[in-house]
């Protein structure tokens, strides 16, 4: 019996050395250590043993099993390392991480303000939560004027209102500082209006501002001709129509050629050929006795335009409230 152990061991030393993948390890293991393997079989052959013989060799037989399990185990994880845990091509292109974009009222924004800057005016900046004063009364808007009707305001407090316009920046600026000014002063307004697909009750405003000796309704009048050329081409001309507003003497609003028939008529311009932009004019003495420019040296003109206005034109859009709702579907296409 122990011979035949031996001989097993041999047997199986032989068979491991041989083996190299883990199929084979896994014969062997069946081999020896199965049911029917050759180790059970020395264990089955005990019985027949004289009862006084079969502690040692039950002992050899345990032993040769466990040195089989080991030996395989062993040999196993030596093997392991041979087979490619993760395989690396580094010949495919990489994975481009997603990249935000400017929103398409910051784009258009962006091109107005280069459009200005790039004519001397700088930009200004002020407070959205403004007083009474600057948004109205400084703009040659007083507490009992009729115009105050005509801004349906957000008040926070009897003196304190979320800005209306842009112009409040016109009056801070002209308070720090003597002429000449050129300014042009972007952000957000608000007004108390019900959202529909041309209203929102916060929206975006560009004002601009130049004050100097002689300046002249034929300076805005250029100005903004260049500037509807530049945003939606050459053949875009300006209308101007006479309006009303406290703060400029005289007051004008001015329309574009419809950019989607380029003043042809169409259903989007009704037919006219013209589109409705802003409101401009040249700045009313009372607003320079106000900051303590004297009327009698010192023209100038100020001008309005709605960011979210131009860019509904410019990129064709049809409703003032998809600027707002963040949809990645919509943001992705500018
Ligand atoms: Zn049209």
């Amino acid at each position: 019996m122990k011979e035949q152990i031996e001989r097993i061991r041999a047997e199986f030393q032989k068979a491991l050395a041989g083996a190299d993948t883990p199929e084979a390890l896994d014969q062997l293991r069946v081999q020896f250590l199965g049911r029917k393997g050759k180790v059970q079989q020395l264990l089955r052959g005990l019985g027949q043993l004289p009862p006084e013989q079969r502690p040692e060799v039950g002992r050899l037989v345990n032993a040769l099993r466990d040195q089989v399990q080991q030996a395989l185990k062993e040999k196993k994880a030596s093997l392991k390392p041979a087979v490619p845990r993760e395989w690396l091509d580094l010949t495919l292109p990489g994975r481009k991480p997603p990249v935000g974009k400017k929103h398409p009222l910051t784009q258009v924004l962006d091109e107005i303000k280069a459009f200005f800057v790039q004519r001397g005016f700088t930009v200004a900046d002020g407070p959205e939560v403004e007083t009474d004063y600057y948004n109205f009364e400084a703009l040659n808007i007083p507490r009992n004027h009729p115009a105050r009707d005509m801004q349906d305001t957000l008040y926070i407090t009897q003196d304190i209102v979320l800005r209306t316009h842009t112009s409040p920046v016109q009056i801070r600026v002209m308070e720090s500082q003597q002429p000449p000014v050129r300014i042009i002063a972007p952000g957000r307004v608000y007004r108390r209006d019900t959202p529909d697909a041309s209203h929102s009750p916060f929206f975006h405003q560009v004002e601009g501002l130049c004050v100097d000796r002689g300046v002249s309704f034929g300076d805005l009048k250029a100005i903004i001709s260049e500037f509807a050329r530049e945003l939606f081409g050459e053949d875009i001309h300006v209308r101007f129509r006479p309006s009303f507003f406290p703060f400029t003497e005289p007051s004008l609003e001015y329309d574009f050629n419809c950019v989607f028939c380029r003043g042809k008529g169409c259903r989007v311009c009704k037919q006219t050929g013209w589109m409705e932009i802003s409101g401009a004019g040249m700045v009313d003495p009372n607003v320079f006795k106000a900051v303590g420019y004297d009327p009698d040296i010192y023209t100038g003109y100020a001008f309005g335009m709605g960011v979210d206005r131009i860019a509904m034109l410019k990129f064709g859009i049809d409703d003032i409230r998809l600027f707002f709702e963040n949809d990645l579907r919509f943001l992705n296409q500018f």
